[in-house]
């Protein structure tokens, strides 16, 4: 996890720009009002969908304005928790019952995100074979007026953070990830660094990670710290435990991140 990365340069063509909607911004599970992890990020009309956790994907479709979510160029799910994958089933029916005319939507993924979705959907392999391109989880990927870049980050499952680059920009995304150089690589001079921000102390009685094993969640202030090594521009905190204080959370990033530090929030959307 350690090891020096270093981006691949990005050739920037004419794209106006690149703005990342937030359809949920709770860990773990929602809040009244609010939905799990779950972000669009668009440039030129096309939209990638980045997780899509329990209370999602109404938000989705009434955000692409269509019932199929047409206008989606690709799928990324970054591990298999419930609270990143629990619309996913739904996405799949949407497009199995109502948009079959709709071309394979390119899915990446963990193998184990997927065949969770199987299990979910029994006998449902032709319909997932129809709606998914199941790609894995490369190292990069090109869809649409989108370039990706998928890096391992530390977690209980595999897991992995998200890089996407237009030509006006790039924006990061951890998912859940405990503390490690790679997040630093992974936001490195990010346009917007949206990072796990899950903060389980700020509450009594929330139980802390099995005991031996390591952090596998961010503290706002490591958030800030790692955004802050990374040279991000913005830091876009989500992932917060339901019921934390979150403006404690910003508070907590800004101490360590010198640029702006924004709260995710459902409907928040933020342009490169
Ligand atoms: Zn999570």
């Amino acid at each position: 996890m350690t090891t020096p990365h270093h981006w691949a340069p990005v050739s920037r063509c004419d794209v106006a720009s690149l703005t990342v909607t937030v359809l949920g911004s709770c860990g773990a599970w929602p809040e009244p009002g609010r939905a799990c992890s779950g972000l669009v990020v668009e440039a030129d009309g096309a939209a990638v969908l980045l997780d899509l956790g329990w209370g999602t994907l109404p938000r989705l479709l009434t955000h692409l304005d269509s019932a199929v979510a047409a206008g989606l160029e690709a799928v990324v799910i970054t591990h298999d928790h419930p609270d990143h994958t629990g619309d996913l089933a739904g996405l799949l029916r949407a497009r199995w019952y109502a948009g079959r005319d709709l071309p394979p939507l390119p899915l990446f993924c963990p193998s184990a995100v997927f065949e969770r979705l199987a299990a979910v959907e029994k006998g449902g392999g032709l319909a997932m074979a129809h709606v998914f391109d199941w790609r894995g989880t490369p190292d990069t990927a090109e869809v649409g007026a989108f370039h990706l870049s998928l890096r391992q980050l530390p977690h209980y499952v595999d897991n992995v953070g998200v890089r996407v680059t237009s030509g006006a920009g790039t924006i990061a995304y951890t998912g859940d990830t405990g503390p490690d150089d790679a997040v630093a690589e992974l936001g490195r001079d990010a346009d917007v660094f949206i990072v796990d921000a899950t903060d389980r102390h700020q509450q009594d009685g929330v139980p802390s990670a099995e005991a031996g094993t390591p952090a596998y969640n961010l503290t706002a202030a490591e958030a800030g710290q790692l955004a802050e090594r990374a040279r991000a521009r913005r830091l876009l905190l989500t992932h917060f435990w339901p019921g934390n204080h979150r403006e404690r959370s910003r508070q907590d990033a800004a101490a360590h991140f010198s640029g702006d530090v924004l709260l995710a929030d459902e409907g928040l959307s933020v342009t490169v």
